[in-house]
């Protein structure tokens, strides 16, 4: 096998154990958000990932390899990191905890985005084009994913500012009350 190809299995492989890691973790992301939108974010984006396996072996097969995973300590590593991000939300505000979980779904989307760029781009080299549109949609799905983290993200964000900017007016109107006696004390 040529280097280059060997290259291309490995890359495969290791996605293939990205994202069977990401079919276990997702349901728990889907889980601990919040908002509606981003739940639905994680839900689509599930059934995306299982469609992305499904992918992954039919580009296997167009190269003749066996469907093996590799082990990606990568994503093993970022889904340990949402396991934390999603048991410390449960101390935080529901805003905060939401966004929190868009950063680390957007560093997994990332990685995959890298990956995927790297695979399509040695299918070309390689003459593979059928492997290579495979691998589009999927580097497509992940891009578009992220983009919609990246939206979803904002209306969050906006919440998250106004619900601080609120808790800070109750704080000020709750010590006022305190003030004017000790003003008053002062005075007299
Ligand atoms: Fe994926
Ligand atoms: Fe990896
Ligand atoms: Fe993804």
């Amino acid at each position: 096998m040529s280097q280059v190809k060997e290259l291309l299995v490995e890359e495969l492989q290791d996605l293939l154990h990205a994202e069977n890691q990401l079919v276990a973790a997702l349901p728990k992301m889907v889980e601990a958000a919040h908002h509606p939108k981003l739940k639905e974010i994680f839900q689509k984006h599930h059934i995306q990932t299982q469609n992305q396996v499904a992918r992954l072996n039919q580009v296997f097969e167009l190269l003749g390899e066996e469907a093996e995973p590799k082990a990606c300590r990568a994503m093993a590593g970022l889904v340990e990191e949402a396991q934390e991000t999603i048991e410390e939300g449960d101390s935080k505000d529901e805003n905060a905890a939401d966004l929190a979980l868009v950063a680390i779904a957007q560093k997994v989307e990332h990685y995959e985005i890298s990956g995927y760029g790297t695979a399509r781009a040695l299918a070309l080299q390689l003459n593979e084009r059928d492997a290579a549109r495979l691998l589009s949609s999927t580097l497509g799905e992940e891009e578009a994913s992220d983009y919609l983290l990246t939206e979803i993200s904002k209306p969050i964000l906006q919440e998250a500012l106004a619900g601080e900017f609120d808790s800070r007016k109750t704080a000020s109107s709750e010590r006022a009350p305190s003030a004017k006696p000790r003003t008053r004390t002062k005075a007299s």
